[in-house]
C-alpha cells in the first residue's frame, strides 16, 4: 500500500470493533468498520416495545474507567461525554424462604447484610473479597493486560512474580468447592457462584480462580450509564467519528482477503477492499468458518465448549415495585441441578434462578409512569438443535409463577408488551456462534490459556478483538482485548 496513513479495516461494530477502531485512529491509522447490523453495538444494543425502552444485552456495567480511557486517548474529557453514576446497592436476592440480601457495594455494609441474614459471617466475606482481590492482582496483568501468547510478556518480573504465586489463584479447585468450603449457609454460596455465569460459566466445573470476579464488581464498583447501557455504544461511536472513521452499516463482509500470506483487505460482494491490517471483531468461531474458509482453522480452539446463552424476555409491566431493585436475583433452591441442566442435559430446569433487570429504577423515561421495563433472564445452554419454542413456553411458564409466588402478585396479569430474545436469535442477530454470550466457557483450567489470541500466528497483518478471543468475554475484558490488539500492532 502506498499514501500518507496507513489503512486499516475492522470487521464489526461490537464494543470491540469500536474501541479498536477508534485505537487505531488515534494511532493515525485511516480505518473503516463494516457492520453487517444497521447499528453499531453488536450484543450490546437497546430495543423498544411500545412505550418501552430496554437495554437488550449487557445490563451489569462494571470498569468504567476502560471506557474513559478511550476519550482521553482521543484527547477529550470523558465527563464531557459519557456520564454513569457508581450503585449504592449492587444486586438484590430474593430466596423461596423470604429472605432477602442486598448486595451493597461498602463492603462492611455487604458482610454485615451477609452476617444479619445468612449463617455465616461478616469475617468470611470480608477473608473471602480479600482473597479476590489476591486473585485480581496477580492475575491481571499476567492474563488480562496483555497477549499471554507473546514469549516477550513471560520474561519479565511482573509475570515472574505472578507465575510464583500462581497457586495462590486457586486453579485446581473448582468455585463450588472454594465457596462451600469458605461458607456455611447455601445461600452465601450460591450468592458467590453466580459469578461463574460473568462469563457464561459453570460454578461446578470452573475453577476456583473465577473468584476473582467479585473484586471487580465489590471493589471498583457497578455502574449505571446515564440513559442506559446504550449510552456506552451512542457515545463511543460519536468518539469514533469525531475520530474521523468511518462506519458503513448494513455491510457483512464476506472474506478476508490474503495476499502472499498477509491480510490484504476484505472482499463485501465482488468488491475487494485493500488494507494494511485487518481486525476482526467477528466470532472468531465464525472468521474461520465463513471469512477464512481456505485456510486451515485452529481446530481445537475452535471446538472448545462455548459459553452459556441466555433466554429474556423483555416485559413492558404495568406497575411498580418498590422492593425491587436495578438488578435482581431470585435464586433456585437446587443451583447444582440448575447447572446440570444447562451443562450436561443441555436444557432448562423446571426452577431457574431468574435475574431482573429494570433500568427504569434509574432512568425513569424507559417506561410510562407507574410501570416498568422488565429485562428477565435465564442462563441457558448455547444452541445445539434444541426444541427452543417448547423450552421457551416451558420457562415463560415457571419464570411467572416463580416470580408470582415471591413478589406475591400475579406478574402475568401484568404484562403489557413482550419480545423474546433466545441462542438462535442471538446467534444470527450477531454471529456468536451458538448464540454464546461470551465466546467459549471458562469451565477448563486451561481456559485462559486456550481462547484465540488478538493476532493470527499464521496471517500477518489480521488481529482479533472482542469477546471469544483473548482475554474474554464481557464488556470490560472486550475492552481490553482492543488494547492488547492496539499494542500488537506497531
Ligand atoms: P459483539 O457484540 O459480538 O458484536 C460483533 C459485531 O460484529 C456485531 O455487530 C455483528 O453484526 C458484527 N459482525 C460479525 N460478523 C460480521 C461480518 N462478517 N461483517 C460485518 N459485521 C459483522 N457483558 C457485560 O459486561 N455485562 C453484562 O451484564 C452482560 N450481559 C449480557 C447479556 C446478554 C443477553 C448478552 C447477549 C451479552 C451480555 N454480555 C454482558 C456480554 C457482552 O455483551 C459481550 O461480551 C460484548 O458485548 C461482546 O462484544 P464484542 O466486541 O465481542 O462484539
Amino acid at each position: 500500500m502506498s499514501g500518507a496513513a496507513k489503512k486499516a479495516i475492522v470487521i464489526g461494530a461490537g464494543i470491540a470493533g469500536i474501541a479498536t477502531a477508534i485505537r487505531l485512529a488515534v494511532k493515525g491509522y485511516s480505518v473503516d468498520v463494516y457492520e453487517a447490523g444497521a447499528e453499531p453495538g453488536g450484543k450490546l444494543s437497546e430495543i423498544r416495545s411500545g412505550d418501552f425502552r430496554f437495554d437488550a444485552g449487557p445490563s451489569l456495567f462494571t470498569m468504567p474507567q476502560y471506557v474513559d480511557e478511550l476519550f482521553r486517548l482521543a484527547g477529550k474529557k470523558p465527563e464531557n461525554h459519557f456520564k454513569y453514576i457508581r450503585l449504592d446497592t449492587v444486586c438484590k436476592y430474593f430466596f423461596e424462604d423470604g429472605t432477602e440480601i442486598k448486595a451493597y457495594a461498602d463492603r462492611n455494609k455487604f458482610s454485615e447484610e451477609i452476617e444479619n441474614k445468612t449463617a455465616d459471617t461478616a469475617r468470611s466475606v470480608h477473608d473471602f473479597l480479600d482473597k479476590s482481590e489476591q486473585i485480581y492482582n496477580i492475575t491481571d496483568p499476567v492474563f488480562l493486560q496483555r497477549s499471554l501468547h507473546k514469549w516477550r510478556n513471560y520474561f519479565n518480573l511482573t509475570t515472574l512474580r505472578s507465575v510464583l504465586r500462581f497457586p495462590r489463584i486457586d486453579p485446581f479447585r473448582t468455585m463450588n468447592q472454594a465457596n462451600a468450603a469458605e461458607f456455611k449457609d447455601s445461600k452465601t454460596v450460591r450468592l458467590f457462584n453466580r459469578y461463574a455465569t460473568y462469563n457464561g460459566s459453570d460454578p461446578y466445573q470452573a475453577p476456583a480462580t473465577l473468584n476473582v470476579i467479585p473484586h471487580f464488581e465489590q471493589h471498583f464498583g457497578a455502574y449505571f450509564p446515564e440513559g442506559g447501557m446504550y449510552s456506552i455504544v451512542r457515545s463511543l461511536a460519536d468518539l469514533a467519528i469525531a475520530c474521523g472513521l468511518k462506519f458503513h452499516f448494513n455491510t457483512y463482509v464476506d472474506e478476508i482477503e490474503l495476499r502472499e500470506g498477509k491480510a490484504a483487505g476484505v472482499r463485501i460482494g465482488a468488491t475487494s477492499h485493500l488494507a494494511d491490517v485487518v481486525v476482526s471483531n467477528m466470532d472468531v468461531w465464525y472468521t474461520y468458518r465463513k471469512l477464512l474458509k481456505n485456510i486451515p482453522a485452529p481446530e481445537k480452539i475452535l471446538l472448545q465448549e462455548r459459553s452459556s446463552s441466555a433466554l429474556i424476555f423483555y416485559w413492558g409491566i404495568n406497575k411498580s415495585f418498590p422492593e425491587l431493585e436495578l438488578h435482581n436475583i431470585f435464586f433456585t433452591e437446587d443451583y447444582e441441578t440448575e447447572f446440570r441442566h444447562i451443562w450436561q442435559k443441555k436444557d432448562v430446569c423446571a426452577d431457574p434462578t431468574i435475574y431482573l433487570n429494570i433500568s427504569s429504577k434509574i432512568q425513569t423515561s424507559d417506561a410510562p409512569p407507574g410501570c416498568e421495563n422488565w429485562f428477565t433472564m435465564i442462563n441457558v445452554p448455547s444452541n445445539s438443535g434444541q426444541d427452543w419454542d417448547a423450552l421457551i413456553a416451558a420457562a415463560r411458564r415457571n419464570i411467572l409463577s416463580k416470580l408470582s409466588r415471591i413478589l406475591k402478585t400475579d406478574v402475568a396479569s401484568l404484562i403489557v408488551s413482550e419480545q423474546i430474545l433466545d441462542p438462535r436469535t442471538i446467534d444470527s442477530q450477531t454471529f456468536s456462534y451458538q448464540g454464546s454470550l461470551y465466546g467459549s466457557s471458562s469451565n477448563d483450567q486451561f481456559a485462559a490459556f486456550l481462547r484465540h489470541a488478538n493476532f493470527s500466528s499464521k496471517i500477518d497483518g489480521l488481529f482479533f478483538a472482542g469477546g471469544s478471543v483473548h482475554p474474554g468475554g464481557g464488556i470490560p475484558l472486550a475492552l481490553l482485548s482492543a488494547k492488547i490488539v492496539d499494542d500488537l500492532i506497531q
